[in-house]
């Protein structure tokens, strides 16, 4: 049996949902865009959505409306996807990392404190795999010293922080649709924000800066009348075909998370007892939204001078599960391992211990939605089997 570590699953009916668009004629930042972003407001609770082409883009605008600029330092978690990250370096600001802590995977608000200089002007928490940060005390920590906080929602989707989903609780938030993501558009992001004029600017920003949407113009009686552009803004907009993919699985967004729910508590019990392989915790008030299933591989507690060795047994193991046909992945990346920023920064995997622990002994075992009960049960078997 093959199981893949991710699979597309969509209903025929959101595949026809496509074709709507295509036979009315509005491609582009239209009323299948407006109708996501209404059903995407609705289940987050976020005052305001506003589509982008993706998460990437969608954390590149949020600091750019913020205003962060060349000089400015934001800290971003150490692991996590390069493009948190990036969209820091592309407003010509500096990357400051923080470790993480590795129970949660995400950034530790133990360090924010030794970080903050005069130059720091963001912190961007990043929700992985669908865990969602300690984000009060990151509110707190960003009131007092002044910053922004712009939350990496990408895996955020049904995650939840004492009942709030996420991507509502900093003063942005930004999705992905990508095919790792549960709701997929192929490619695709959405920004949530409370604020009006926030939301406001970051609707003209990803249409060229323009002062007033096409949708308005197009519906206006006045021919003559171009919008002004304000300000040098960007095209981030979503077509009407991915916003009609998006808003068709916006119908079951509840029973999807449910079943990565269902399919990751299946997962927990199975593996309680294994006492080298560390599943995801369950926290008090954390609502995991199990983008993905992280695990630590730890056959002994990970010294700093075991994580070589640790390594090349995961690797092997890895290895094994792939022979049995069981795609797996490290969990993601330690971001300041990677040559640009270890260059740039002059940085060594021991500057973050705890990323470059997770970097090298995590693992993410296969979970989507649309994954059999035949699937799992063989995975199950040959976790639990495994000679390590
Ligand atoms: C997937 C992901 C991104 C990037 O999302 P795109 O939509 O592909 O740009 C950013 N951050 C994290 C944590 C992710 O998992």
């Amino acid at each position: 049996m093959n199981v893949p570590i991710a699979r597309t699953s969509l209903l025929e009916s959101e595949i026809q949902s496509v074709m709507e668009p295509l036979r009315s004629g509005w491609l582009v930042q239209g009323p299948k865009v407006r109708e996501f972003e209404e059903k995407w407001s609705n289940f987050t609770g976020a005052k305001h959505s506003i589509a982008v082409t993706s998460c990437t883009t969608g954390l590149h605008l949020s600091l750019a409306a913020l205003g962060v600029q060349p000089g400015n330092e934001v800290i971003v978690p150490a692991f996590t996807w390069i493009s948190t990250a990036n969209v820091v370096e592309h407003l010509g600001a500096n990357v400051v990392f923080c470790d993480i802590d590795l129970d949660t995977f995400n950034i530790d608000i133990n360090k924010l404190a030794s970080l903050v200089t005069s130059k720091t002007k963001a912190i961007l928490p990043v929700h992985l795999f669908g865990m969602a940060a300690d984000v009060a005390p990151i509110n707190a920590f960003a009131q007092a010293h002044k910053l922004w906080v712009v939350e990496d929602a990408a895996c955020g989707f049904g995650s939840r922080y004492h009942g709030q989903h996420v991507g509502t609780l900093g003063h942005a938030g930004a999705f992905s649709f990508h095919p790792r993501k549960a709701i997929t558009t192929g490619e695709g992001g959405m920004i949530t924000t409370q604020d009006d004029d926030l939301a406001a600017k970051l609707r003209r920003l990803r249409d060229h800066g323009a002062a007033m949407s096409d949708l308005q113009r197009h519906l206006g009686a006045r021919p003559y009348l171009l919008a002004d552009h304000p300000e040098a803004g960007y095209n981030q907009r979503m077509t009407d075909l991915q916003a009609a993919l998006g808003s068709a699985q916006m119908d079951r967004a509840t029973s999807i998370v449910q079943e990565r729910k269902r399919l990751a508590n299946r997962y927990d019990e199975a593996f309680e007892k294994l006492s080298w392989l560390r599943t995801p915790v369950h926290l008090n008030g954390f609502e995991h939204g199990y983008q993905s299933y992280p695990c630590m591989f730890q056959p002994k507690s990970i010294a700093q001078i075991d994580i070589a060795r640790i390594n090349e047994k995961r690797n092997s193991w890895m290895d094994q599960l792939q022979q049995a046909g069981i795609s797996t992945r490290p969990a993601t990346h330690a971001v300041h391992m990677l040559t640009f920023y270890q260059e740039k920064y002059k940085l060594k995997p021991e500057d973050f211990p705890n990323a470059y622990r997770a970097n090298d002994c995590s693992i993410s075992l296969p979970l989507f939605h649309g994954m059999t009960v035949a699937e799992q049960d063989y995975v199950i078997e040959r976790v639990v089997e495994s000679a390590i």
